[in-house]
């Protein structure tokens, strides 16, 4: 039963389970095939927002360049190395850098980041946006393992209504440039956004399996006020959660976080999508003074604790978590 699951399911398939309130326990038949192909382990990811400066205008981020009601920040590389050192000391496998489209941070100073940090036993994740072919090469022969970049919708006329400057066609390219490097490539979606239909999403989770992604992180969306979609729907979680699943079913060996607004959304949603399809979860180890300043979407929950992880029956993985890890 998995594995036709695994192997069949076509984009009608995935637009009629999308559609149906009770057509099966997708839930369980997801948290089933991560067991059987990734094990009880959780990947911690330590998370480092080491820049909200960004260039861009993405409709749905509170980031986004048009807002001057956030406080921007930029830490510097001795404030980025004091996060990586405690995350070494707790025990992290991977940190994730993450940053708006700040291009302060050019490719010799992230080249010579990614080289302090890489002194250290850690793997290394970027997630700072679109970069040249001649750039993510140089991130990855300093040392970088692994790449974020959500695609965030594959509907090519909701892409260009949302990220206004911005090429489809460019972002595709990214991420078959990014898995043509040898990067483990993650890329996303984002799940409610307005006007998005069915039929998109469905080929979202297509798209996430053409392009065999070896992570996929899928976000609620959550209004924020301060963007020209503040007056939007929140009521994604559902939708989210079955997305996770079906993902997982697809690409039955990937990784696939609890994002954190799944939890930002409901709480214990980072539980509810760990038991439906998630295996990885981020810690963000920012200084505290900026955690709250990183804020893509409103009231975002930051998580320090991984307790209801094992009151939940997981196990902490040891390793650095990559796609063929299974503990
Ligand atoms: S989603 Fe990313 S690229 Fe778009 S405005 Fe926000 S931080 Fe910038």
């Amino acid at each position: 039963m998995f594995n036709l699951l695994c192997n069949k399911l076509n984009q009608r398939n995935l637009e009629e389970i999308l559609i149906s309130n009770d057509f099966i326990d997708i839930y369980k038949i997801a948290n089933n095939i991560r067991k059987q192909y990734k094990g009880d382990y959780v990947h911690i990811r330590a998370l480092i927002e080491f820049s909200n400066i960004c260039k861009s205008h993405c409709y749905y981020c509170g980031l986004r360049c048009e807002n001057n009601k956030v406080q921007r920040y930029r830490l510097s590389e001795k404030q980025i190395l004091r996060n990586v050192e405690f995350s070494v000391k707790s025990g992290y496998k991977t940190i994730v850098l993450q940053s708006g489209e700040d291009l302060f941070w050019d490719s010799d100073k992230l080249c010579a980041l990614i080289k302090q940090i890489k002194k250290y036993d850690i793997a290394i994740t970027l997630s700072i946006g679109e970069r040249s072919y001649e750039e993510y090469k140089a991130f990855k022969a300093a040392g970088a393992d692994r790449y974020l970049l959500r695609i965030e919708t594959t509907d090519k006329n909701l892409y260009r209504e949302l990220h206004p400057n911005m090429s489809f066609d460019n972002r595709i390219n990214c991420l078959y440039n990014l898995k043509s490097l040898g990067y483990e490539t993650g890329t996303g979606c984002i799940v409610g956004l307005p006007n998005q239909s069915i039929e998109s999403l469905a080929q979202d989770i297509m798209f996430f399996k053409d392009l065999n992604a070896d992570m996929v992180g899928i976000g609620p969306f959550i209004p924020h006020p301060d963007t020209p979609l503040a007056d939007a729907d929140n009521n994604n979680f559902d939708s989210a959660l079955k997305v996770t699943a079906l993902t997982r079913i697809v690409l039955p060996d990937i990784n696939i976080p609890a994002t954190t607004a799944m939890e930002s959304l409901k709480p214990n949603g980072r539980i509810t999508a760990l038991n439906s399809g998630a295996n990885v979860v981020m810690i963000n180890v920012t200084d505290n003074d900026y955690k709250n300043k990183y804020e893509i979407y409103p009231n975002k929950v930051c998580l320090n604790s991984i307790n209801d992880i094992l009151a939940a029956g997981r196990k902490i993985s040891q390793s650095k978590g990559f796609r063929k890890d299974k503990n």
